[in-house]
């Protein structure tokens, strides 16, 4: 069978009497496809699209082009045909696909991509309101990547992924890419990956890292988007983009995974409205200290170091509930203010810090929680805390220190007094 994109063809029949496209060639030849845009490691074909005044008299015997296996011929009448009807195309049109020599008629198929791929969506989310949306993504590791892959699931499709890392066979059982990626910078294969679930989606990469000397670059980034994710490991990167982002006053959520992912959190930081990524360092700096294991340099500084874990073989498993309450909340970030069936989760989502536990990890203070059970009482592993933390009024980023020195010495004083 042949897969024709009814955007794709309507764009070439409308600019060219004979236009040249690639087919990816799957399952060994059963389907060649149009519709494949992030397509590393897939096969592909030569093919091309033409006109003729009658598909039923004309014989597909002589190659147009050297190098054509493909050959599709459309009906002059589909010129005049309802072009807002894209089944009638499969209609006015036939396919040929050269094999051994010989041009063998196969089956034809036009689909809409875009008028399909988020039909389904229709009453749950308001995909038009989410298509505008700017997610920047910091870090595209086992973090970042889920993140991305579940809010082009989601209807997102405006993207910029930060990442200078480069995809290595230990980081595959992690990571959403697969072996075909490696040698590859993250960035350009989870793009590729974004636009294989939705190819009018726009993902902008930047092989960068995230540190001083690209915050010129960053913060321009961070004023264009409509919320940023941070799933970077290094605590330094941390603390410029929470300062970039209370500066700018844009809304980040912090997220990574505790050691040897036992756990994880979630730090959303609604500037000057909430406490940011500094107060939260002051306030639990053992928490924070906790968390850096975002990504696979500090997966085997930190995780495996401290204590020999012969396997992991759970640790994707372990990081998926986290990145999905990622993409939940960016979700609700990007559509606040909107009438939809989300709106019941606002007061259920109010809290700053969301932490979740994997297991009662050894050496940890979840180690002597009460084991899940049939019982709804106190802590247990494997489900969602809200942790309400107040910001710190003399935070260097998003308070007033000298104010706040102020007062103290005026309390001093007074308590003197
Ligand atoms: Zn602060």
């Amino acid at each position: 069978m042949i897969i024709l994109d009814y955007d794709k063809v309507a764009h070439c029949l409308k600019t060219s009497a004979y236009v040249t496209t690639p087919f990816y060639s799957l399952d060994n030849g059963d389907v060649y496809s149009m519709i494949i845009a992030g397509s590393a490691g897939v096969p592909f074909l030569q093919g091309a699209l033409a006109f003729c005044d009658d598909i039923q008299k004309y014989e597909c015997h002589k190659m147009p082009m050297a190098d054509e296996r493909i050959h599709i011929i459309f009906n002059h009448d589909v010129i005049e045909s309802d072009k807002n009807n894209f089944e009638t195309i499969s209609d006015l049109c036939r396919g040929w696909v050269l094999k051994n020599g010989k041009w063998i008629l196969d089956d034809v198929k036009c689909i809409s991509v875009q008028r399909q791929l988020l039909s389904r969506f229709g009453g749950i989310i308001e995909t038009d309101i989410i298509a505008g949306k700017k997610v920047l993504i910091m870090g595209v590791g086992s973090f970042g990547s889920d993140i991305a892959l579940g809010l082009v699931k989601s209807g997102v499709t405006y993207f910029i992924l930060i990442d200078d890392d480069r995809f290595d066979i230990p980081n595959i059982m992690r990571h959403i890419c697969g072996l075909s990626q490696v040698g590859r910078y993250k960035t350009k294969a989870i793009a590729d990956i974004i636009l294989d679930k939705n190819s009018s989606a726009t993902v902008t990469t930047f092989e960068k890292r995230v540190n001083r000397q690209n915050s010129e670059l960053l913060r321009d980034l961070i004023r264009s988007a409509d919320i940023v994710v941070c799933a970077i490991d290094d605590r330094d990167g941390k603390v410029l983009t929470n300062r970039l982002c209370v500066e700018e006053n844009k809304t980040c959520i912090f997220t990574g995974a505790f050691r040897r992912a036992y756990g994880g959190q979630i730090l959303r930081v609604h500037p000057h409205q909430s406490l940011c990524y500094q107060c939260f360092l002051k306030s639990l700096p053992e928490q924070a200290a906790n968390q850096e294991i975002s990504n696979d340099r500090q997966a085997k500084a930190i995780s495996y170091s401290d204590r020999p874990v012969p396997v992991e073989p759970g640790l994707a498993n372990d990081i998926t509930p986290i990145t999905q309450m990622v993409c939940k909340l960016v979700i609700q970030e990007l559509l606040k203010d909107k009438n939809t069936t989300l709106r019941s989760l606002d007061e259920d989502l109010a809290a700053p810090l969301y932490l979740w536990f994997n297991r009662r990890e050894t050496g940890s203070d979840q180690e002597n929680w009460e084991p899940l059970e049939f019982n709804c009482d106190g802590m247990h592993i494997l489900r969602w805390y809200g942790v309400a933390i107040d910001a710190d009024p003399a935070c260097p980023v998003c308070g007033d220190f000298l104010k706040e020195l102020a007062r103290q010495q005026g309390h001093k004083t007074s308590n003197k007094e």
